[in-house]
């Protein structure tokens, strides 16, 4: 049985005692989050959030990529949420590679060179990271300057979430 298998079978118990058909597409608490895909952290639980509360955005490293943009932009104008949170954290994958090593890697490894994705985003300042995608989101022409735009490194050790403050 693959993974994906196991899932399914998961899905029919779901499905089974299913009850948020009637929940409202916009999120409740008006709130979009910006995260790591890391597997250890479920940003529900760390967060207090409920199915309906919040959109949560994720890729590797929490990165205020295009594509994240888009979402941002897409939850901010359609579906009226009023407030960002972006949220890095320790032992991250992208700490621990550089950007040229790891395109050199893949190209050796895979034995062709690739153009995308153009940046991977590796970083070796957690803080700096954060604020550097702060920045990007407050910048955007399409995001309102009035939207608070806040920034967090969780730590994988204590679960706890430290703000990370403009400089
Ligand atoms: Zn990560």
């Amino acid at each position: 049985m693959s993974v994906a298998d196991e899932l399914l079978k998961a899905n029919e118990t779901f499905a089974r005692n299913f009850k948020l058909g009637e929940l409202s597409v916009r999120p409740k608490r008006h709130v979009a989050v910006l995260a790591c895909m890391d597997s250890r952290i479920l940003f529900e639980h760390c967060l207090g959030l409920h199915p309906g509360d919040a959109h949560m955005i994720r890729n590797a490293g929490g990165i205020a990529t295009d594509d994240a943009l888009r979402s941002l932009i897409v939850s901010h104008h359609l579906l009226d949420t009023q407030e960002f949170i972006i949220i890095n954290h320790t032992d991250c994958g992208l700490l621990k590679v550089k950007e040229y090593e790891l395109r050199a890697k893949l190209a050796e490894k895979m034995g062709v060179v690739a153009s995308e994705p153009a940046h991977f985003h590796a970083f070796d300042d957690l803080e700096a990271n954060v604020r550097q995608q702060i920045e990007r989101v407050k910048s955007h022409p399409w995001i309102p300057k009035h939207i608070p735009v806040r920034g967090f490194v969780y730590d994988v050790k204590t679960g706890k979430l430290t703000e990370v403050e403009p400089k």
